[in-house]
């Protein structure tokens, strides 16, 4: 069985593709089979329901079983934003200018107040309508300043809870620990039901 990755988004494309290969998933991109990816409204109040609103898109322009992820940064000082809206976090600017805009909002806040988590929640939809959905969670903190400019978005300065920044880590470090490895090798145990 060949799943479509249902994601616009090359960075996480790659964490896709590089965690499912490695689970023995057998993946492909929505361009490869021909088809130009679509591009939904992302207009869920949650994680879980933005990940379906993406997965069916792709599932009905490829007519295969599509993964999507949706995923997000919550940070306790602000509430819990940005969240969902972590990819329109402070506009549609580049990594750089949102992780600036973090450490200002957090300007002052110090470390035991500085908690945050990644969130993903990961979905499998079918053409004929069927939904399998898998989530991952990976607690950490927000560092004072950047480290590291391995990985993507925020993971310069999350301080994964398990020790370590995700901008220092290797590929391997990170999806051992991370929100997406989490979510996607549960959903790999799903699949193989
Ligand atoms: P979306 O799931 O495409 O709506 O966007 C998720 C956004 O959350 C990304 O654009 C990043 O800003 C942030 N994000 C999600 N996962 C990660 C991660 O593993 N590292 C860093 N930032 C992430």
């Amino acid at each position: 069985m060949k799943y479509v990755i249902a994601s616009n988004n090359r960075s996480k494309r790659e964490e896709l593709q590089r965690i499912l290969s490695a689970l023995g998933i057998e993946i492909v991109t929505a361009r490869e089979l021909g088809h130009e990816p679509p591009e939904p409204e992302e207009n869920g109040e949650t994680f879980e329901a933005n990940a379906l609103i993406k997965a069916k898109a792709f599932a009905e322009v490829t007519g295969l079983p599509a993964i999507a992820d949706d995923s997000g940064l919550c940070v306790d000082a602000l509430g819990g934003r940005p969240g969902v809206q972590s990819a329109r976090y402070g506009g549609d600017h580049d990594a750089q200018s949102a992780i600036d805009l973090l450490l200002s909002e957090l300007q002052g806040v110090p470390m035991e107040q500085r908690g945050a988590y990644f969130a993903c929640s990961m979905c499998c939809y079918w053409p004929d309508g069927k939904v399998v959905t898998a989530e991952g969670r990976c607690d950490g903190a927000i560092a004072f300043e950047r480290q590291g400019d391995g990985g993507f978005g925020f993971d310069p300065v999350f301080l994964c809870k398990e020790g370590g920044c995700f901008g220092t880590m290797t590929d391997e470090e990170k999806d051992r620990v991370s929100h997406r490895g989490i979510a996607l090798r549960r959903m790999a145990e799903l699949l193989a039901q």
